[in-house]
C-alpha cells in the first residue's frame, strides 16, 4: 500500500508551544510546587496521559487550583479567570496562542468602542467561550445560517471567527451578514495553521483512494479536516484516534492511502499508523 502523509498535518504551533511550556515548568519547578492545566492541555489522551504522570494535574474549574501555578492552554480563557487566578495568588502560565489572543483584542476593543460583536463558532468550544469572556459575554455565538435571526438589528457589527472553522463555512455566513448593519467590519481569524492543513487534506484527498485522519473525536480542527476529506471522499474517509482505531480489514482494498492529523495530534501516532499502513 501506498501512504501519502499531507505537507501540512499534526501539531500545530500553538499546541507546540503550549506544551514547550508546561514542559519548561515541569523541569523548572520545585519538589513540592503544585502545577496544574486548566482543563486537559491539548485534545490528545496520550499526550495530557504523559503530562499527567510528569506531575501536571488537570483542573476544570479555576476555583480547584489553591497554590502553585496554573497553565492557560492554547485555546485560551475568559478575562475574568486571570483576575480570580491572581486573587487566589496563583501564578499564571500564559500559553494562550497570539491566533486566539488577536481574537480577544479584537472584541475587546471593538466592544468597548460601541460595536455588536458576532463570532462565527462553536458556541461550547473553550475558544470561543474564552473570546466571548473579552467582549463582557455579549457577543451573538452563531454556528450555521440558521443561526443569523439571532443577530439584532444594528449600527456597527464586528465579527470574527473561532481560527479552527473551515473557509468556506466562514465565507457561506460571513457573505450573509452584510445588510444587518449599517457598518460591519469582518476579521477572518481563521489561523494559518487551519488553512494550510485543510488546503494540504483537501488536495492529498483528491490524489488518493482513501483518506485517514488521524485525532481526538472530540477535537474541533480534526473533525473540520474530516469534514472538508468527506467532501472529496464521502465514502472512503475514516477518522481515527490511534493506531488501534485502524480499520484495516476496510482498507486492505485500497492502493493508496493518504494521511492527514489534527493539530494536536503528536508526530509519534502518525509515524506508528503510517508504518503499519505501509506494511499492508
Ligand atoms: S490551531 Fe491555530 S489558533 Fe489553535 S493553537 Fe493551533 S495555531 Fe493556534
Amino acid at each position: 500500500m501506498k501512504v501519502i502523509l499531507a505537507d501540512y498535518s499534526g501539531f500545530c504551533f500553538g499546541v507546540e508551544n503550549a506544551i514547550n511550556t508546561t514542559l519548561k515548568e515541569i523541569d523548572n519547578k520545585d519538589e513540592n510546587k503544585v502545577v496544574s492545566s486548566l482543563g486537559p492541555l491539548i485534545h490528545n489522551d496520550q499526550v495530557v496521559k504523559e503530562l499527567k504522570d510528569k506531575g501536571v494535574n488537570v483542573i476544570n474549574n479555576i476555583d480547584d487550583a489553591i497554590e502553585g501555578s496554573i497553565i492557560i492552554r492554547s485555546h485560551g480563557v475568559p478575562k475574568n479567570i486571570y483576575e480570580k487566578a491572581k486573587n487566589n495568588k496563583l501564578e499564571i502560565i500564559d500559553a494562550t496562542c497570539p491566533f486566539v489572543r488577536r481574537i480577544q483584542n479584537i472584541v475587546k476593543s471593538h466592544e468597548e468602542r460601541g460595536y455588536n460583536i458576532v463570532i462565527i463558532g462553536n458556541p461550547s468550544h473553550p475558544e470561543v467561550i474564552g473570546i466571548n469572556g473579552w467582549c463582557n459575554n455579549k457577543a451573538i455565538i452563531i454556528e450555521d445560517e440558521e443561526d443569523i435571526k439571532k443577530i439584532p438589528k444594528t449600527d456597527k457589527l464586528c465579527v470574527v471567527v473561532q481560527t479552527t472553522m473551515s473557509l468556506a463555512h466562514y465565507e457561506k455566513i460571513s457573505n450573509k451578514l452584510d445588510s444587518l448593519a449599517n457598518e460591519v467590519v469582518k476579521f477572518n481569524t481563521i489561523c494559518s495553521a487551519t488553512k494550510e492543513r485543510q488546503s494540504s487534506a483537501k488536495n492529498l484527498a483528491e490524489k488518493v483512494d482513501v483518506m485517514i485522519v488521524i485525532g481526538g473525536f472530540h477535537s474541533s480542527n480534526t473533525q473540520k479536516l474530516v469534514e472538508i476529506c468527506k467532501s472529496v471522499k464521502p465514502n472512503a474517509t475514516f477518522h481515527i484516534e490511534t493506531l488501534k482505531d485502524l480499520p484495516l480489514n476496510e482498507l486492505s482494498k485500497y492502493k493508496t492511502v493518504g494521511i492527514t492529523a489534527g493539530a494536536s495530534t503528536p508526530q509519534w501516532i502518525i509515524d506508528e499508523i503510517m508504518e503499519k499502513l505501509k506494511s499492508i
